[in-house]
């Protein structure tokens, strides 16, 4: 009788944990809407009563980086009325499916809220889609550097030197962005933030991940709802070619989906202001 009690009373216990921590999950992303664009001015160096006018670039290296890593931050920026464009270095060319992918990667992007005119997707040669080709730093700070003054960007946004899935390309951009970071090629009132890679266990537990998101310091952090991952997941379904059945478990599963934190990369100057 005792036994039973108490297996009882373990199984209330359980519920009562996993009720808690979901409600934890749900007001941490109330508080998240109601601080986010405060925390976007803060992020930017603009007073609480100023006007955001935020033109952010974001760089990936393929089509479907935009929608598998960013498409929290890119819903959550426009929805603040934020300009958003996008920068994709390469076509995604390592099976031969470029001239398809840039159509998805377009269909991809309209679904995110970032129209054709505001998508650049470059060809070259030198930066080939293809995880053991080294691109050259110097290269791809300039493609980055070219859009940042000619579009009068002041938010670039890119990956962190483990790149999410380490991919090299991924890589490669952190680089060439650090380089700019350390020579000052990038207005000084140009934020340059790089995403959080995070470990195996976080990346893949979902929405679950958002406490430890929220309680680990970051510069920016970007969380959508059921709404805005519904349309991530639309964003995900227009890369038909690259629709494999893992792609279906990342949508699932993956903490990319629904939460992006990212670090400040400090200007060499600038890094005062915020140290
Ligand atoms: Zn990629």
């Amino acid at each position: 009788m005792v036994t039973v009690t108490v297996k009882i009373m373990s199984l209330y216990l359980v519920i009562l944990l996993v009720l808690a921590y979901v409600a934890w999950i749900k007001w941490i992303y109330y508080q998240h809407r109601r601080s986010s664009v405060n925390l976007l001015k803060h992020v930017m160096n603009i007073s609480s009563d100023g006007e955001t006018d935020v033109r952010a670039l974001v760089v990936t290296a393929h089509p479907d980086d935009e929608c598998m890593f960013f498409a929290p931050t890119i819903i959550r920026l426009v929805e603040s009325n934020a300009t958003v464009h996008l920068l994709c270095l390469s076509e995604g060319n390592y099976y031969n499916q470029g001239a398809q992918r840039r159509r998805e990667l377009l269909s991809s992007c309209a679904v995110l809220g970032i129209p054709a005119s505001r998508v650049t997707i470059i060809n070259h040669r030198n930066l080939p889609d293809d995880p053991s080709a080294e691109w050259s730093v110097s290269l791809t700070s300039s493609a980055v550097v070219k859009y940042v003054s000619s579009h009068s960007i002041n938010m670039v946004l890119t990956f962190d030197g483990r790149g999410v899935s380490g991919h090299a390309n991924h890589v490669a951009i952190h680089k060439a962005v650090r380089h700019l970071a350390s020579t000052g090629e990038v207005p000084k009132d140009c934020v340059l933030l790089s995403l959080v890679t995070v470990g195996l266990f976080r990346k893949y537990i979902s929405f679950l991940e958002l406490p430890l998101s929220w309680l680990l310091p970051s510069h920016l952090c970007c969380v959508i709802g059921t709404q805005g991952y519904k349309r991530a997941k639309d964003a995900m379904m227009c890369h038909r070619s690259q629709l494999l059945w893992f792609r279906y478990l990342y949508i699932a599963f993956s903490r990319y989906m629904f939460i992006n934190t990212f670090q400040l990369i400090p200007q060499e100057l600038k890094s005062l202001k915020f140290y």
